[in-house]
């Protein structure tokens, strides 16, 4: 078992404890409570209708595609989903916000307590507790470097659905909040209720830490807020607990604080403390009715919830042979594992795999590019798998044709007809080639038929070069070694 990551301090060994707060934008063409659109980048205030406005007399209405959606990701979360649940106010002033406050969901949320298992590597799992999954609206967004003087707001982003996913305190170090992080969003994706987008914002951050002497009770919590990358976060809760540990160890007390991370130093810094939090004033939404939600509705959307990663990949393991670890590299994304179930049909599975994730994710790496617009499709890969299968291309020439279908296009039989690079396994062909080499070259076969047997390898260089690589290298092992023997 993998024993969580302690901190050494002046006074003994510290144990970290983590909660995650994941803001999660809901895939939907509209926004929570009114018909406008949600597309990312559009410009300033172009998708504002009078609701998202708070112009007075607006109604709200709920948008019950977001709704759906909330109730998919409350069933891969293994999560109770309610039949009732309450919007309610959360009271506080700011430009970003005309309404004076966001609609929300604080006592009753659509989703109660859940839980995911996390990957930790090497096989080792975890399973970490859901709290809640509740439905809210983004605010607005001040824009600060527009103009000189004044600050200007762009209404787009207010109103879009957001799920608020809180875990439950269940995380011990860096690397399970990590991975955790990871497995929310490869969730969100699968199901398609969020693009899983950090650096666009669609999938935000904030974790609770805070650390303890082993076996103590909690300590006091820090929040740090809006965290836009995995590897950010985990960052930020390695410094937020050595910060917690010099204050708790230099004999003072961690305060309760909302902090910010700064990447660029990476530290955190004090935002506000609990003094000053807000007192929000919740209360039920005038304007909309309890939610409710048959139990029709919430099974049907049970029936129909997809494969998800953790079944994929136990599927993988089974139907086709892989190893946890090419099978985990496979479905950590869907897209990266219906590629591999295209490709693999009716061919070798654990070749392919193999192939995929050695080669063919490298290079997509190389150049920064996704699958899906990857230059090579998976029925062209597959191709050029059928001509390693069938001996027209070794494996060495197969990689190169790759690399001459993925820069320059082309399908692997043009490429191989128009460079040559069909492989030669015919025997007889083969053979007098080899009988001349060795007989250009009686010093070399003398010294081979004395003993030094190194000498092979040059032999087989030879022939390889002299056939532009094409040579199939089984074949000629077996001439020479029939040949060489004399
Ligand atoms: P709030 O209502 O202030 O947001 P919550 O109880 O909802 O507080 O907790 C918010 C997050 O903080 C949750 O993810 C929870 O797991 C986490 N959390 C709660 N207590 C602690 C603690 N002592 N240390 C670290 N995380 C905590
Ligand atoms: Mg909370």
């Amino acid at each position: 078992m993998r024993e969580p990551i302690k901190l050494k301090g002046e006074t003994g060994t510290w144990e970290m404890v983590i909660g995650l707060e994941i803001h999660a934008q809901v895939k939907c063409k509209s926004k929570l409570f009114s018909g406008s659109a949600t597309d990312f980048g559009a410009s300033p205030n172009s998708q504002v209708s009078y609701v998202d406005a708070a112009m007075p007399g607006m109604l709200p209405v709920i948008n019950s595609e977001a709704v759906n959606q909330a109730i998919k990701t409350g069933h891969a979360l293994n999560a109770k989903i309610n039949n009732v649940s309450i919007f309610d106010r959360k009271n506080y002033f700011y430009p970003d916000l005309p309404q004076g406050y966001q609609i929300s969901q604080f006592k009753s949320p659509i989703v109660g307590e859940g839980w995911v298992i996390v990957d930790l590597g090497k096989g080792e799992t975890k399973k970490i507790g859901i709290e809640r999954l509740h439905l809210e609206q983004d605010a607005g967004k001040l824009m600060h470097d527009q103009h000189p003087k004044l600050s200007l707001v762009d209404l787009n982003r207010s109103g879009i659905p957001l799920m608020e996913i809180v875990s439950m305190p269940d995380m011990r170090d860096w690397e399970e909040a990590g991975a955790y992080l990871r497995k929310l969003r490869s969730i969100v994706r699968y199901i398609g209720s969020c693009d899983g987008n950090m650096d666009e914002g669609s999938l935000r951050c904030d974790a609770n830490i805070s650390v303890r002497r082993p076996g103590e009770e909690f300590g006091t919590r820090c929040e740090l807020k809006n965290i836009n990358s995995v590897k950010y976060m985990m960052k930020a809760v390695e410094y937020e607990a050595y910060r917690q540990i010099e204050i708790i160890e230099g004999g003072g007390k961690v305060l309760q604080q909302t902090r910010l991370y700064d990447p660029n130093k990476n530290e955190t810094r004090s935002m506000r403390s609990k003094e000053e939090a807000h007192d929000y004033r919740y209360f039920p939404d005038p304007d909309l009715l309890p939610l409710h939600i048959s139990a029709e509705r919430i099974e049907k959307f049970k029936q129909e919830l997809p494969e998800l990663s953790d079944q994929k990949r136990e599927r993988f393991q089974s139907e086709y042979g892989l190893s946890f670890y090419d099978a985990d590299v496979l479905t950590a994304d869907k897209k990266h594992a219906d590629f591999f179930e295209v490709v693999s049909k009716n061919r070798d599975a654990k070749f392919v795999a193999n192939w995929i994730i050695t080669n063919f994710f490298a290079m997509l790496n190389e150049v920064e590019k996704s699958i899906e617009n990857s230059p090579v499709k998976a029925d062209q890969l597959g191709e050029l798998f059928d001509l390693i299968q069938d001996g027209t291309v070794s494996g060495r020439t197969a990689k190169e044709v790759f690399e001459e279908m993925f820069t320059n296009g082309g399908s692997a039989l043009e490429i191989v007809k128009s460079k040559g690079l069909k492989q030669i396994s015919n025997t007889d062909e083969l053979e007098d080639m080899v009988k001349k080499i060795i007989d250009d070259n009686q010093e070399q076969v003398n010294k081979y038929r004395s003993g030094n047997e190194k000498l092979f390898g040059w032999f087989v260089g030879q022939a390889m070069k002299n056939t532009g690589g094409t040579a199939n290298p089984k074949v000629v092992n077996e001439i020479l070694l029939k040949l060489l023997k004399g």
